[in-house]
């Protein structure tokens, strides 16, 4: 008999290795690894999401009648070696990993490889798209996936007759005060959530989980369709704002489960074409989600596979602050926006993507923290992380530190920004508009700091040479500099 051997991101009987198994051919082989929990400080919200997805897909391929091997062991190899010197297996198939480790490991354990399907476009499609052209801009590789999907198109056109709805998407948070974005499903907590919880709670942090993220392949297609039915409509107009009203407002939330198998992009984008078809959602919502779930989320992925492995270790901006005790709990601050975008964290191991980008983002950005640091700390803190998706994300696009590869400017911001985007800056102890003094924004200090430090490599860049010259300008950039360095030590000591 062959065993088919599922990771822990590859929850779903259609994909790979186990699309083409069944119960009289094939034992199915988990393995829960000690080392892998031990690896990180995680969020117990995000070790709880895999771990009991993990447990809950073995349940349900047992009720399909397969024979599954559940094992506990101290790293995946020594849990392939039990299984391999218990059942001894004829071969053990798995699909291609999401990982450059993972993937490295199967080969040296003599695994056979399904190709990967939890991607409408496979990494060796990507590198041959890259190989056709000279640059590699999501938005062209956004067009290409568009066309050769048939997602939102009329013929050769975009529907609509755009392809980008991306300006009509940035308005600040409603100025009446109101929160009309729809609550989030819940689950009741059960027994295996409870057991899970028993089990890992020694090694992990943050506020237990209380039933926000799905666990199993039908709470998540649940899911799936109050986004599009309730949600999606809305869904664009606000994608950049912050707000202390909603941790939510229209994100889709949907990102965990197409990372670790639950729900495939295929048929995530298959409904949202379905509501738009049928007149229900406005095609600049389905757009920005059919762009993020077709562009983004894929073209992070290629570029992680394209890249890998030294883009893992890149650190153009020679950043190497400490990560702050404020991000690990030890610390409490009194800049108002970043409380919330890690209160949320703490919460439910979840901020949408400009509080990663903007606040925790930019604020490690500006201050120069290690993008490694960053990275693992992201990775082990919210519910959809995976190093795919981080390493690109945080130490490409967020920090700069590949130099530009990914980025065509560092997203660094001041105050203003922040202040533009969400309500965070009117209860704040510190006044966005001051770059220097006690109560001076931390962000708009850095920022201009930021900006003069590193004049050699932003001052020819056309997109922010501009800012270059403005900090140049400051006639109080001396204490602005001074103030920054005391920023960084408060920074550092959890005192900001
Ligand atoms: S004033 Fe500065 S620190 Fe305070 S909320 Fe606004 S941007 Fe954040």
């Amino acid at each position: 008999m062959k065993t088919v051997w599922v990771l822990g991101d590859q929850l779903n009987r259609r994909i790979g290795a186990l699309a083409e198994a069944a119960p009289s051919t094939h034992r199915v082989l988990f393995v829960e690894s000690r080392a892998k929990l031990a690896s990180k400080a995680w969020h117990i919200q995000r070790a709880h999401f895999v771990i009991t997805s993990m447990r809950r897909f073995a349940d349900e391929l047992r009720a399909e009648g397969f024979d599954v091997d559940y094992r506990f062991a101290d790293s995946l190899a020594d849990g392939h070696r039990q299984h391999v010197d218990e059942y001894a297996p004829t071969e053990v198939d798995a699909t291609e990993p999401l990982s450059w480790a993972g993937r490295a490991l199967m080969h040296r354990l003599g695994c056979s490889m399904v190709r990967s399907n939890q991607f409408l476009c496979h990494y060796d499609d990507f590198a041959a798209w890259m190989k056709t052209r000279k640059s590699f801009k999501m938005e062209d590789f956004y067009r290409w996936q568009r066309q050769r999907l048939g997602y939102l198109m009329d013929g050769d056109d975009p529907v609509g007759g755009q392809w980008n709805y991306d300006a009509d998407n940035r308005e600040p948070p409603p100025k009446d005060g109101s929160s009309p974005w729809p609550a989030p499903l819940l689950d009741e907590l059960d027994d295996l959530d409870r057991e899970v919880i028993a089990d890992i709670s020694a090694h992990c942090h943050g506020e237990a989980p209380a039933g926000v993220w799905a666990t199993s392949r039908t709470a998540a297609l649940r899911r799936l369709d109050h986004f599009v039915n309730d949600v999606l409509p809305m869904f664009g107009p606000h994608e950049d704002a912050m707000t202390t009203r909603s941790w939510h407002l229209a994100h889709s939330l949907l990102s965990p489960y197409l990372n670790i198998g639950l729900l495939l992009p295929g048929e995530v984008c298959d409904a949202v074409q379905r509501a738009f078809d049928a007149g229900r959602v406005p095609v600049a919502s389905a757009e920005g989600f059919i762009r993020q779930v077709i562009g983004w989320r894929e073209y992070v992925w290629g570029l992680y596979w394209a890249w890998m492995p030294e883009y893992a270790g890149v650190n153009e901006l020679d950043a190497s602050e400490p990560l702050p005790p404020v991000f690990t709990g030890r610390a409490d601050t009194k800049m108002n926006c970043l409380a919330h975008a890690l209160g949320d964290v703490n919460a439910r191991a979840y901020a949408h993507h400009i509080q990663r980008l903007m606040v925790i983002g930019n604020l490690s950005l500006i201050a120069g923290i290690d993008p490694r640091a960053l990275t693992d700390w992201m990775w082990a803190n919210f519910v959809d992380g995976a190093e795919w998706v981080m390493v690109p994300n945080v130490m490409g696009m967020s920090q700069f530190a590949d130099g530009g590869r990914m980025a065509t400017k560092p997203y660094a911001s001041g105050g203003a920004y922040i202040d533009r985007m969400s309500d965070y800056c009117k209860g704040c102890a510190y006044d966005r508009t001051k770059r220097v003094g006690d109560d001076a924004c931390p962000f708009t200090t850095l920022y201009w700091d930021f900006m003069a430090r590193h004049e050699t490599r932003f001052g020819r860049n056309p997109r922010v040479a501009q800012q270059v010259r403005a900090a140049f300008k400051l006639k109080d950039l001396d204490e602005v500099r001074e103030r920054a360095a005391e920023v960084k030590v408060m920074l550092r000591e959890g005192r900001l």
